[in-house]
């Protein structure tokens, strides 16, 4: 025999929806065992009995209050094969918060919309069908008093049982870095082979964190192994309130109030109702169709200045600005004082000299130079995170992104990446999508994220810019921000069309209560990010530079192509940049260099693009060795700049094309990583590689050969 429970805030017509179910009752009951009143009875339904059960009325299934407990055990003890959640249509928002827990146990569940009348009467009107989508699960409009909606209700609930309607509720995706934790404690307890067939994993979980006590002592009684779970959830508990600061009940239950407080906003078409809380007053300015937007143009604004003020004025293209005291400044005399210390060591063992000046400091420090940037805009991005401004701009960007193929929740991917002007990384970039539920917006995400100027990309342009845009370099900026954008947006398009194909999935968008972020949060929110990047100098850049360094250094008796001779001759730097030529890497760049021509780049920058395809913090340094830099310059990278100035072989389309190539092609070396791990699929790290260099390259030789056409930039 079936059973069905219903379940609902107290008020919101369960009664009357189990007397309209059942008709006429044949069997009123206490539940054994219990003081709160809950009735069941025996009905048919089609040609079935079933077992109805109506719960005592709660707001939440936390273990506060008895009657909260009762309605919980029931539904653990009977393990109903139906809910049906009865709603009061005109307080939906407080009503879905329980309806989020319902969906959260991973039962089978039909939404009775009831008391639709009364929210038709103080002017609302709800979307059914989008809020059924957004669920997941079926709703019927009722006024169960009246016994409307009876039949449909019926004829739903036995869709349902007789598995004809599909109901696979969907879930609170809780922000980062509780999804995380979730997901790490459910996969603990999955593998649990008494508590996985008995429980829905992801609820036992939230429940666990929450701290339920019960839920605690029937786990500990009932795993098979407690202490790996016991463990995990210490971990998690001690993770969540050093992150803010509150204890997970309260953190996880704001979460489903922004649920709640999203599903609402996207399926009340019209309300004369007037708003109650701060949190609400602000999302009606925030979250409008106009004034929205232009807050968010003004937030993302106020960031960029802000960023600028913090990191750039003499620091982020440091030859620009002033000599004021910066931290990148710090950073690179630093690095320059720790390479003088080495130049003893030169005219005894060269080779030594070599790997430790060019490769390891040079290359490192390359990197760590762009700290203080990197670890101010994840600053940036935290306050945005957790204040909750960062939902409303999902919410704001949700309409524009799908019609690319993306979602809202994609953006924050995109601005931690460097979608905000610059100075993001594509690491954690690829490690935001975990808040993506549907895979295969998660999967289009991944895939153009590293297409957003992230802070090794900054020297490049930078170089160039000063070189060849000196008048304008604010605009060329400009134009570099948006082509990032073009290029992912419609790279998202594409890839939407022919390569990750299928419908997109309408969801909730959480808009959680705002919050004044906590200090300690946001530090330690931009440390972890921030020390990602500095892994990354640490280990995967100093071996690559080590091999990219070695490739350019040997062989040493290279078969010196006359041009380079002749060039030897002329001086010490010019024969360094004959040996370039002539080693592995400088052969390679020239036997690419017919291809290559057609963006207008030489063996030079192919050497150069190689090394970026470990990071592109390489390339600049690269270019620098391979136009015969002086190495012991404290700033290599303003010689440069003016050293291409001077080149009559440099064009400004050549420049043009250079800084395309550079924003689009291949991920660097730990993205690409990162993308394995987070896809699961080798497939599609070697995917990436393949198609943003190709893209890369078309656009290039497209911009390059325009130009020529069109005789602009020599
Ligand atoms: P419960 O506490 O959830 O069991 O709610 P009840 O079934 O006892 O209903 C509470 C009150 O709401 C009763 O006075 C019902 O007559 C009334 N009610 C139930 N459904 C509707 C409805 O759809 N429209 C209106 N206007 N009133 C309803
Ligand atoms: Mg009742």
């Amino acid at each position: 025999m079936h059973t069905i429970a219903i379940a609902g805030n107290p008020n919101a017509g369960k009664t009357c929806v189990f007397n309209m179910l059942t008709g006429m009752v044949q069997h009123v009951a206490n539940y054994p065992g219990v003081t709160v009143e809950t009735k069941e009875a025996v009905v048919r339904l089609g040609n079935e009995p079933v077992r109805i059960i109506d719960l005592p009325g709660t707001y939440s299934l936390t273990a506060y209050s008895a009657d909260e407990r009762v309605a919980r055990d029931v539904i653990l003890q009977e393990n109903p094969d139906l809910v049906i959640n009865v709603i009061d249509a005109s307080n939906l928002e407080r009503n879905l918060y329980l309806t989020t827990q319902l969906m959260e146990m991973g039962l089978s569940l039909v939404v009775a919309l009831n008391m639709s009348d009364v929210a038709n009467k103080r002017g609302q009107v709800i979307n059914v069908s989008q809020l059924a989508r957004l669920l997941g699960v079926f709703v019927v409009p009722t006024q169960a008093h009246r016994g409307v909606g009876a039949r449909e209700l019926k004829e739903a609930c036995l869709d349902v049982l007789r598995g004809e309607l599909p109901s696979r509720p969907k879930h609170v995706t809780y922000g980062h870095p509780i999804a995380t934790l979730v997901m790490q404690l459910a996969d603990r307890i999955r593998a649990d082979p008494n508590l996985a067939p008995a429980y829905a994993p992801r609820w036992l979980a939230v429940k666990l964190l929450e701290g339920d006590p019960e839920v605690l002592e029937r786990v500990g009684r009932e795993a098979a192994d407690f202490r790996p779970i016991h463990s995990a959830l210490r971990a998690a508990k001690r993770e969540l309130s050093e992150h803010f600061r509150e204890d997970a009940a309260t953190v996880l239950a704001e979460a489903r109030y922004g649920f709640a407080a999203g599903a609402v906003r996207q399926c009340l078409e019209f309300s004369r109702e007037t708003r109650r809380t701060h949190t609400d007053m602000i999302d009606a300015l925030v979250c409008h169709r106009v004034i929205g937007p232009l807050i968010l143009a003004g937030a993302v604004l106020a960031i960029f200045k802000l960023l600028f003020l913090i990191a750039q004025e003499s620091a982020w293209i440091p030859w620009l600005g002033g000599q004021w005291f910066s931290p990148v400044g710090a950073f690179e005399q630093f690095f320059a004082w720790l390479g003088s210390l080495l130049t003893p060591l030169e005219p005894a063992h060269p080779l030594l000299h070599s790997i430790l000046h060019d490769a390891v400091i040079g290359g490192v420090g390359g990197v760590l130079n762009f700290v203080p940037l990197i670890f101010t805009m994840f600053v940036l991005i935290s306050i945005l995170e957790d204040s909750g401004y960062i939902a409303r701009i999902a919410f704001i960007m949700d309409r524009v992104l799908k019609a690319f193929g993306l979602q809202g929740k994609s953006i924050l991917a995109l601005i931690v990446a460097g979608g905000l002007g610059g100075g993001g990384c594509a690491v954690p970039g690829v490690l935001a999508t975990r808040t993506l539920r549907e895979e295969k917006d998660r999967l289009v995400t991944i895939l153009v994220t590293p297409f957003m100027n992230c802070g090794a990309k900054l020297p490049v342009y930078a170089v160039l810019i000063a070189a060849f845009f000196p008048h304008s370099r604010g605009t060329v900026l400009f134009v570099l921000w948006l082509s990032s954008w073009c290029i992912a947006l419609g790279a998202a398009w594409l890839l939407r069309r022919y390569v990750v194909k299928g419908e997109q999935e309408p969801f909730v968008m959480e808009l959680p209560p705002y919050h004044l972020p906590t200090l300690r949060g946001m530090l330690m929110h931009s440390g972890r990010r921030t020390w990602l990047y500095i892994k990354k100098a640490g280990t995967i850049i100093l071996g690559v530079n080590l091999v990219l360094w070695s490739l350019m250094y040997f062989p040493r008796t290279p078969d010196l192509s006359a041009e380079a001779l002749a060039k030897a001759e002329a001086g010490p730097e010019a024969e360094a940049q004959a040996h370039l030529a002539g080693s592995a890497a400088g052969r390679f760049g020239r036997a690419l260099e017919p291809v290559s021509r057609l963006a207008g780049f030489t063996w030079r920058e192919n050497v150069a693009l190689l090394g970026g395809f470990a990071a592109k913090e390489l390339v600049i340094g690269t270019l620098g060795t391979a136009y015969a830099m002086d190495a012991r310059d404290a700033a290599p990278a303003r010689g440069l700049s003016s050293m291409l100035q001077r080149d009559p072989a440099w064009t400004r389309r050549r420049a043009v094309a250079l800084m395309l190539f550079v924003m689009i092609y291949a991920p660097c070396m730990p993205t690409l990583i990162t993308i394995r791990k987070e896809t699961r699929r080798l497939k599609w790290a070697l995917f990436a590689t393949a198609y943003s260099t190709a893209l890369a390259f078309v656009l290039a030789v497209a911009v390059y050969q325009l130009a020529g056409l069109l005789g602009w930039g020599g």
